[in-house]
């Protein structure tokens, strides 16, 4: 027996009725707002998502009272209302009451097309969504009255029924489908795919539907008041004359108006110039007192307007950040919302090319969307060849199986990025977002063969020269040229920024090598660099060869004259860096990866390198052999270098001082910040601080100048952060550098990651990549251990982190709450970080 719904469970949409958005959705509750607005809406009546709940588990309404609110023989829509747009729903059922006697009226009325084109459109949504016949079967391209008729036919013979006639059992039949269609798994896996709980509901409208077919000016169209790729004023939609409604009016055809005057056809501002005036004042009007830019569905009917829905503009991350600033701007939303508004993450796209999301693609291969930003070029297998392409001017892709530091130039010459293994820390990426190079890693779907110079990947064969795109801001490598948008950093992006920094109340500092990463830091206005990785300067062709023979040294005086003559290219670097900085922070880590790196890694490079220095072949390689390790990242690197070669610091120091002396004699003062890399003891500490302390004396009396600095340490070691208490007390700042911290604290490789990450993610063993996302009950708890203790030992103790997951916006709201002074990520970050920080600010404000 099923169970009856009283009367009471659906509710008529007026000004005052108790609807709600987490009752009966979104479009239930906007449509109420477009009534009290009073807008000209339809009769529409809402049914809560505990109704339809019901109506899915089989139990039955009242229908013959819910159809007595609308006059006898009027056709309806019913449409999906989630909480959120964004949750999705089944597909809107239009003109529910046609039947035979319905379309004999209306052809009576208004002329058998109109009345086929509806009884049609009618049988073939109900024969797909509600019957779930095979939806091909009821294809017909042109509506016309034998198609309507074999329709009919086809659906009696394939339900063993005639197409249903009565009214209530249309509608009866079509909002059971709908309840049940969301209780399905897969609409459920997609909804919360879009962040829906596994309890969402969903509420439907049922809704008069406002002719469109009338004898004068009748139709449907859909209204936008901006550019919803720009977000700039500027009418676009379209309307179309008799019997279709809402996106349907989109596709072009005969029958299709323009809105506004234009020169390629009529318009419905010529036309209708009444209704067109009405829509453009409820377009005001919505946009002031919704406080959003509205897409309008709407309906002529005999020159009357209808208005039938209204939601946001679905608009790009560019237009939003346009219109909210515009908002705030004319007071109609304050500047905080604007701010909340703006999902950080989308900032990066303004920041780079995009892949047009309207184009037709091909995928390649997938991988970890490691760096963002899209790029198009020729496959290239090696960095000489990237250098090659660059030189001539070519645009191209570097496709590695991994990189390393070798790779630097090759990866500066490339347009992008695209390697078969790594993670969200391999080298690539860290380096690839420093650039701003978009990159795509741990694409282990692609099997490169380097001595045929091809990748294979689903089925496809590319070898050098022919053309991909990648596009590291969705981890995707599609075949061929694809369309890019341009990046778009226009004032409003200016602007937000400028009242998130209003805001922000905590340090945003950036990770930058280079110049041209400095300037880009301060283009984006860093408070400062965080962390400078002092390797990536050695890789420079004419360092690189200095570097190698300072490694192979025989005794100590050898390395020292090798380092004498890195350390006028290295003080010309820091001099650089200042001098961009104008007085900013600038925090110089000091030589980081094992000195195995540096070496050559192919027989040929082996040769090169023994005519340079001028010693046996068989040397070279015994002492290349002699210096690789097992596990080189938790080898000889870091301090470890530091402690054991203790000439490499003693070098970089007096380059970092020298460097203070001679930009702050001529502009802003100066005050380096000195971090020391992979510290695991306290004593390592001591012993390199006591050394760069004996440096800077023996600068400051050479040349005369004081000058002040700070020591600190990064902390990436989980013993690091155990100890960072006894560290404090040599220490005037601790840096955590999560990407190590995370390799550690998991015993997880960054580099090789990738291979088994997206298995692991999705069994669930890890929620998310621990090098994207940081990992906050682990890594998390090590950074809470850490702060607390280092703080306790040194109360002035300046925090930081600067680990690739600084940028984030949930290691931002983390940080915060450490008390953190700053967080420093790669430059292309910072608009970001900037923004997510003042949100959590605002978010506090309440
Ligand atoms: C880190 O380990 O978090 C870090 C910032 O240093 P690198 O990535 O250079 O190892
Ligand atoms: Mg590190």
């Amino acid at each position: 027996m099923p169970k009856y719904l009283t009367l009471t469970d659906y509710a008529q949409i007026t000004g005052s009725a108790p609807i709600k958005r987490q009752t009966h959705g979104w479009r239930a509750k906007c449509l109420q707002r477009l009534v009290r607005l009073e807008m000209p809406v339809p009769q529409t009546i809402a049914l809560s998502f505990a109704v339809v709940r019901e109506i899915a588990t089989g139990a039955q309404m009242n229908l013959r009272h819910l159809l007595g609110h609308f006059p006898k023989g009027q056709l309806l829509s019913v449409r999906p209302s989630a909480e959120h747009p964004q949750w999705g729903g089944p597909a809107a059922i239009l003109n529910i009451g046609m039947n035979d006697e319905k379309h004999a009226e209306i052809a009576a009325a208004y002329g058998e097309p109109v009345a086929t084109a509806l009884y049609l459109r009618f049988v073939q949504s109900y024969a797909a969504h509600v019957a779930h016949l095979d939806p091909d079967m009821f294809d017909a391209t042109e509506p016309c009255l034998p198609a309507l008729q074999a329709a009919l036919r086809d659906y009696e013979a394939e339900t063993e029924e005639p197409f249903p006639q009565s009214p209530a059992q249309q509608l009866a039949d079509v909002l059971r489908s709908m309840a049940r269609a969301w209780e399905g798994t897969s609409a459920r896996l997609l909804r919360q795919a879009k962040g829906a709980p596994l309890q969402a509901g969903l509420g439907l409208v049922v809704q008069a539907m406002a002719g469109g077919i009338g004898a004068g000016e009748s139709g449907a169209g859909l209204i936008r008041f901006i550019d919803a790729e720009t977000g700039m004023p500027q009418v676009t939609g379209r309307f179309k004359s008799r019997g279709v409604h809402g996106q349907e009016a989109m596709k072009n055809g005969a029958d299709v108006l323009y809105l506004t005057r234009d020169k390629r056809g009529p318009s419905l501002e010529e036309r209708c110039p009444e209704a067109f005036a009405e829509l453009l004042r409820h377009g005001e009007y919505a946009r002031r007192r919704l406080r959003e830019e509205m897409e309008i569905e709407f309906t002529l009917d005999d020159g009357k307007l209808w208005v039938l829905d209204a939601v946001t503009v679905q608009r790009s991350s560019r237009a939003s950040v346009r219109v909210a600033v515009d908002l705030a701007n004319e007071g109609i939303i304050e500047r905080d919302e604007a701010l909340m508004r703006i999902q950080p993450k989308a900032l990066s796209d303004l920041l780079h090319r995009q892949v047009d999301a309207r184009a037709r693609t091909e995928v390649f291969v997938r991988g970890i969307a490691a760096s963002p930003g899209a790029a198009i070029g020729r496959v290239v297998f090696s960095s000489t060849a990237a250098q090659a392409c660059a030189s001539r001017d070519e645009p191209c892709i570097l496709v590695r199986r991994e990189t390393t530091p070798e790779d630097i130039r090759g990866m500066h010459s490339a347009q992008a990025v695209l390697t078969e293994r790594g993670g969200m820390t391999s080298h690539a990426a860290v380096i690839g977002r420093g650039l701003g190079v978009p990159c795509v890693v741990g694409a282990s779907g692609m099997q490169i063969d380097e001595r045929r110079k091809t990748v294979q990947a689903a089925g496809h064969t590319l070898a050098e020269g022919d053309m991909l795109t990648v596009d590291g801001t969705n981890g995707v490598v599609l075949i061929g040229e694809v369309p890019l948008l341009e990046p778009a950093l226009d004032d409003r992006f200016t602007t937000l920024l400028d009242w998130a920094d209003a805001r922000c109340d905590i340090g945003i500092r950036a990770n930058a090598d280079t110049p041209a990463d400095a300037r880009i830091a301060r283009g984006f206005k860093a408070q400062g660099i965080g962390l400078c990785r002092t390797e990536h300067m050695f890789f420079e062709d004419d360092r690189l060869t200095l570097m190698r023979e300072m490694i192979f040294a025989d005794t100590s005086e050898d390395r020292q004259d090798s380092l004498e003559r890195l350390l006028p290219m290295q003080r010309a670097d820091f001099i650089d860096l200042f001098e961009i900085m104008q007085g900013q922070p600038v925090c110089i880590r000091l030589f980081d990866p094992p000195l195995h790196e540096f070496l050559p890694h192919s027989r040929e490079g082996m040769r090169f390198l023994a005519d340079a220095l001028d010693k046996p072949l068989s040397e070279i390689t015994r002492r290349a052999e002699a210096l690789s390790e097992f596990n080189p990242m938790l080898g000889m690197r870091g301090v470890r270098l530091g402690v054991t070669i203790p000439e490499i610091y003693e070098m970089q120091a007096r380059a970092i001082f020298e460097a203070t002396v001679e930009v702050s004699r001529r502009a802003t003062p100066i005050a380096p910040e000195i971090m020391i890399p992979l510290v695991s003891a306290m004593r390592e500490v001591e012993l390199i601080k006591s050394r760069i302390d004996a440096i800077a004396a023996t600068v400051r009396s050479r040349m005369g100048v004081d000058f002040e600095y700070r020591i600190g340490v990064m902390v990436e070691t989980p013993r690091a952060a155990l100890r960072a208490g006894d560290i404090a007390l040599h220490a005037s700042f601790l840096s955590f550098g999560t990407n190590d911290l995370t390799q550690m604290t998991y015993g997880l490789s960054r580099d090789d990651a990738g291979r088994f990450m997206s298995d692991y993610v999705q069994q669930g063993v890890f929620p998310e990549d621990p090098f994207r996302t940081l990992d906050l009950d682990g890594v998390g708890e090590l950074l809470t251990l850490g702060a607390a203790r280092g703080r306790k030992a040194r109360e002035e103790l300046t925090l930081s982190i600067c680990g690739e997951h600084g940028g984030n916006p949930e290691s931002i709201r983390f940080c915060r709450e450490l008390g953190f002074d700053y967080v420093s990520c790669s430059p292309f970050r910072v608009p970001v970080a900037r923004l997510a920080a003042a949100q959590l600010v605002i978010e506090e404000l309440g």
